[in-house]
């Protein structure tokens, strides 16, 4: 009996005789191998995302230019390939970073055309300046400051505004012209008719 051990299986603790050298006649565990392939299937599942990307990516890796990036993180804000992104996030912190495919990248906010390092939350809506947009020094103290300043959101918000109640001018206007159209027929037909008639 020296040869013999038991395991104990771990799902449901049934003991299973183990021979030397005998490993290989063990009862397969399915939902170990289940789990297996779709581990397998998730990773294939990444790496086909992580190639779509590499084919529309021009953006190079922060890291090296040579490379390609594919991915985002958006804690360190940095663009990379995915063998620098492992490089860079092996430790146990870095690695809890969310990092996106380079194409869902969050939108930055617009910057400021004439002070770079400052995000554009206004835009002037003063007549002549086109909505162009200004950070805050702008809409203090550039020659903006006299015009008349709206938030960037607020401003998009207006134009979405705008643009819904155009559509709706547009789609009462087609109803309308509708309308008419029926009006004309009818009428042609009515007269049609009463030619017929007389
Ligand atoms: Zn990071
Ligand atoms: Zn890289
Ligand atoms: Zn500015
Ligand atoms: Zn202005």
């Amino acid at each position: 009996m020296q040869d013999q051990q038991f395991l104990l299986c771990p799902f449901d603790r049934q003991p299973t005789a183990v021979h030397e050298d005998s490993v290989y006649s063990l009862k397969k565990n399915f939902a170990l191998i289940e789990l297996l392939e779709r581990l397998e299937q998730s990773n294939s599942e990444k790496t086909m995302v992580l190639e779509r990307e590499r084919h529309q990516s021009n953006q190079s890796c922060d890291e090296d230019e040579a490379h390609t990036a594919v991915l985002y993180c958006t804690v360190c804000a940095t663009h990379l390939c995915e063998t620098c992104d492992t490089a860079t996030h092996s430790s146990k912190t870095l690695g809890k970073h969310r990092r996106v495919p380079l194409s869902e990248k969050p939108r930055e906010k617009p910057r400021c055309p004439i002070h770079m390092e400052h995000a554009a939350e206004f835009t002037c809506t003063q007549e002549g300046c086109h909505n162009s947009l200004m950070c805050y020094l702008c809409k203090e103290y550039g020659k903006h400051s006299t015009h008349k300043p709206a938030l960037v959101e607020e401003e998009a918000e207006n134009i979405r505004k705008s643009i819904i109640a155009a559509l709706q001018k547009m789609t009462q206007f087609m109803e309308s012209m509708r309308d008419t159209a029926h009006k004309i027929e009818s009428n042609a037909d009515g007269s049609a008719y009463s030619f017929k008639e007389n």
